[in-house]
């Protein structure tokens, strides 16, 4: 390295300093900071200089980029690469209007690598704590979120808690009210003004049950009483419990046979006739009048798949993972209607979320597919349970019983296909 080039850059160096902290730096007190700072950096550049080794600068650089608030941060502003382009720029400037033109390319030339080097490590190092700060960032709004999302379950659970109590009280007074209205003049069960207290009764009751259900799934405590049953039973079941809402929309549901739904499968009944039950009750409630639910399936190894389609409005692409989040329900609340089967009569936005908790509690998974969300054209939807076939229960009395089940007596079978036909008139 030239001796002259040292020498030259000392001899531009008090006006350099100048430009630079009159370019960049405002107020008195600041300026004389960002002085100190620079006769630092250009002390460290002469180093860099003579020994041929930009490392010298790794320190300043090093300041530079920590010395940035969070805000600069998020901006992506004042960051060390751009002081040290402007300090580049301005070097170049001010040696061409100092120097002659030989030694002022010799001063460029010679401070060039060392400036490409430093940015190279200013920018690195600028890049990891950008990445760091938004991994903390996203971090921290994960933990907010988990926080709402276990207030969200805590109100519910308390709620669903403090309903029961009054919900018990207005149930065991009601019955002893149909009770003595039944010994009276006029027929307890017969009492339309009674007979429209139980329904409310039994709604709100449904309600309850669904948000215990939801803060059990969220805390992990659904317990299930599993034992063998036959699928097939389950759906033959629920079609005639569905029967009324049915032939009230005009319906078809077609519950046909298919591989697996003859085989013992080690589940919980009860829990399980809830999971499709949800399923089928939104079919109907999403399905115009007329329309038809197909339930179907398939044997896969190690699993049975029932699916479950409809003739409905159908679900957007975006929504399909949503819904099984529990208030996923969609569209405006200021339009909710509460209705247990009308066409788009919503509920509270728990059944699927409750859906997906049983069958997950079984090992299963539950998805849905549809071509989109369509109110004229009615694309459907067809959500698919998988639920694994277990062929035994870790009860050793119960394993026993299912092994004995698993060889069924002639003539427990179902018929072929099951259907219910309510078409429109
Ligand atoms: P709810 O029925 O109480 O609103 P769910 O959890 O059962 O809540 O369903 C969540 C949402 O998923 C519903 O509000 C509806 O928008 C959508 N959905 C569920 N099943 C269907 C279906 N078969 N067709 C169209 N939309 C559906």
């Amino acid at each position: 390295m030239p001796m002259n080039v040292q020498a030259n850059l000392a001899k531009i160096r008090k006006k350099l300093i100048r430009r630079a902290a009159q370019n960049l730096a405002r107020g008195a007190g600041v300026r004389e900071n960002f002085e100190q700072q620079l006769e630092r950096f250009y002390d460290l550049l002469e180093q860099a200089l003579t020994t041929g080794d930009p490392a010298w600068l790794d320190a300043v650089v090093y300041d530079w980029v920590n010395a940035h608030t969070q805000t600069d941060i998020v901006e992506g502003q004042k960051n060390a690469t751009a002081l040290l382009n402007i300090l580049f720029t301005l070097t170049n400037e001010v040696a061409r209007e100092t120097l002659n033109k030989g030694e002022a390319l010799d001063l460029i030339t010679a401070v060039q690598p060392i400036f490409i080097s430093s940015l190279d490590k200013a920018a690195r190092l600028e890049m990891e704590n950008r990445v760091a700060f938004f991994a903390n960032e996203v971090a921290s709004v994960q933990q907010k979120l988990e926080r709402l999302d276990r207030s969200k379950s805590n109100f519910i659970s308390i709620a669903a808690h403090e309903l029961k109590t009054p919900l018990t009280l207005i149930e065991g007074y009601t019955s002893m009210l149909r009770d003595s209205s039944t010994n009276g003049d006029r027929g307890g069960n017969s009492d339309p003004l009674l007979r429209g207290v139980n329904t409310g009764i039994q709604r709100l009751r449904q309600i309850v049950d669904d948000m215990i259900d939801v803060s059990l799934i969220d805390n992990n405590m659904l317990s299930l009483n599993s034992q063998p049953l036959w699928l097939s039973h389950i759906l033959v079941l629920l079609q005639k419990n569905l029967d009324e809402f049915l032939r009230e929309r005009k319906l078809t549901l077609e519950i046909r046979r298919f591989p697996g739904s003859q085989e013992w499968l080690y589940a919980d009944p009860e829990r399980l006739y809830q999971a499709i039950q949800n399923v089928l009750t939104n079919a109907i409630k999403y399905t115009p009048d007329g329309g038809t639910i197909t339930v179907s399936g398939r044997s896969l190894p190690g699993f049975v798949e029932v699916t479950i389609t409809d003739t409905g409005i159908g679900i957007s692409p975006e929504d399909q993972a949503l819904i099984f989040e529990k208030f996923g329900k969609l569209g405006r609340a200021d339009l909710h209607s509460t209705s247990k089967i009308k066409f788009k009569g919503g509920g509270p936005g728990l059944g699927l979320p409750i859906t997906r908790g049983i069958i997950e509690a079984h090992g299963g998974t539950i998805w849905v597919e549809s071509e989109g969300c369509d109110e004229k054209k009615y694309p459907g939807s067809t959500f698919h349970i998988l639920l694994p076939v277990r062929t035994e229960s870790s009860d050793p009395r119960l394993a026993k019983l299912f092994g004995d089940l698993t060889n069924p007596v002639e003539g427990t079978h179902v018929e072929e296909k099951t259907r219910t036909d309510h078409p429109a008139a």
